[in-house]
């Protein structure tokens, strides 16, 4: 391969050579030495300096033409430039793309730094929440987007549901925003207009509400004049009796559907406002104990009931008793006579829990999750049978949900079940006795 360094040595060499030569011949052989050196060095210096001044003005795109080593450093040099050029024209493009993208999309993103200061937004950012990319970058963004809930959320670290929030804007859009953690304890703020989403929502919500609400009335009255035909005692009554008897049962079941979806309306309801009684629960789980008791009849269950008394909630005294109750309704329906229930109310590790434990038939797994979909039943027959609308346990989701609340199931079949209620602590209302 051809080494520029070999033919620079030759060119020196040759040059020095020469001149000693030359001047050995003419008696001046030093000054001629000096003479060619000087050239020598002349000649770098010339390239070096059109080596500074190519790589100056960078406009100019060829590299000046040169012997030697210094014709192999103009061209490695050359090379490299082109080499940045190409990756720089590929990063160009890439921004491009990306920007082009990220101002497609509808939802808006900004990128947060670890201390809530705006690093980036895209365009939607501007439209959802009336940022600003050249005032608002580098600004706190609770300073720009002041919601308590906002504030909340932000602080709080458990970022694994999405929270809803009303347009900043004073538009009548409802947004949801997620905040995605990456990198270097980045945050990604991710906000999507769910106006429709809510809206149709809504329609259903009041679409199921409207309708109970309208078949309340007659369903009371065709029950009132069964009742009426039921009591008569005439020669129609003793005739049509069973027939009597069994529309009786269907429109009190229809009754109780009813009355159920209008709870659930009720608790699912978003402006309903929020639920400040002081609720003696100790008392409350006496008396749906006692409900209970009447409930099981003869078959004669056994019925415990442990309460911390001094523990009550801030909450609603309707909607709790609404979910206490159907649990241990439920206990009672699912368990076999005879067999233990406990009803247990305490605090612990800054929770509060009402457990209902039973040892009766018990859920196989594959049901648990979908346990508190409305009008699902492991057994539809058997739920019937004791008058079940199938939303008891819809109910009590949605009334824990309006608590803040969760509901915990734990079931084995043959063994048993433990449906658990979990409060926030701050709900705890210490009642001295
Ligand atoms: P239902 O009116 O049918 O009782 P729920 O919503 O209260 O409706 O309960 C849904 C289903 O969950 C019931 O149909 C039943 O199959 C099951 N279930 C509820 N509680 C228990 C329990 N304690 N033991 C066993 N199964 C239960």
């Amino acid at each position: 391969m051809h080494n520029p360094w070999i033919s620079e040595a030759w060119r020196g060499g040759f040059l020095l050579g020469g001149a000693w030569f030359v001047g050995w011949l003419i008696g001046h052989p030093q000054t001629l030495l000096l003479i060619a050196m000087g050239a020598y060095l002349g000649w770098h210096f010339y390239n070096l300096y059109r080596l500074e001044r190519w790589y100056r003005k960078r406009q100019r795109f060829h590299p000046p033409a040169a012997g030697g080593v210094w014709g192999e450093v103009f061209h490695h040099i050359y090379q490299l430039q082109q080499r940045n050029r190409k990756r720089k024209r590929k990063l160009a493009r890439m921004l491009a793309r990306f920007n082009e993208f990220t101002s497609a999309m509808p939802d808006a993103i900004v990128v947060l730094s670890e201390d809530d200061q705006i690093e980036w937004l895209n365009k939607a950012a501007q439209h959802h929440l009336g940022l600003n990319p050249k005032q608002d970058v580098g600004q706190r963004i609770d300073n720009l987007v002041r919601h308590p809930r906002f504030a909340n959320f932000l602080t709080r670290g458990d970022y694994s549901k999405a929270l809803e929030l009303p347009s900043p804007m004073g538009t009548q859009h409802t947004l949801s925003v997620r905040i995605v953690p990456y990198g270097n304890r980045r945050r990604l703020l991710v906000v999507r207009d769910i106006t429709r989403l809510k809206h149709l929502e809504r329609v259903r919500q009041d679409f199921i509400a409207n309708v109970s609400h309208e078949l309340r009335t007659p369903l009371t009255v065709v029950a009132g004049y069964l009742e009426n035909m039921a009591d008569a005692g005439d020669e129609c009554s003793q005739r049509w009796g069973k027939s009597i008897d069994q529309m009786q049962g269907q429109s009190r079941r229809m009754i109780r559907i009813v009355e159920d979806l209008l709870t659930l309306s009720r608790l699912e309801a978003d402006d309903a406002p929020p639920l400040q009684d002081e609720v003696a629960v100790p008392a409350i789980l006496a008396a749906i104990r006692e409900e209970a008791i009447a409930l099981s009849g003869e078959a004669g269950h056994e019925i415990s009931l442990e309460a911390d008394r001094s523990l009550w909630l801030r909450g609603g005294e309707k909607a709790l008793y609404g979910v206490f109750s159907n649990l241990v309704f439920n206990a009672v329906q699912y368990t076999p006579p005879g067999s233990a229930i406990r009803i247990h109310w305490y605090r612990k590790n800054g929770h509060l829990y009402l457990d209902v434990q039973d040892s009766g038939m018990g859920i196989s797994a594959q049901h648990l999750p979908r346990l508190t979909e409305r009008f699902y039943r492991v057994d539809p027959g058997r739920s019937r049978e004791h008058g079940g609308t199938g939303l008891g346990l819809a109910i009590v989701k949605h009334g824990l949900e309006r608590h803040g609340g969760r509901l915990e199931i734990e079931s084995r079949v043959g063994e048993g079940s433990l449906f658990r209620c979990v409060f926030p602590a701050d709900l705890a209302i210490d009642h001295a006795n």
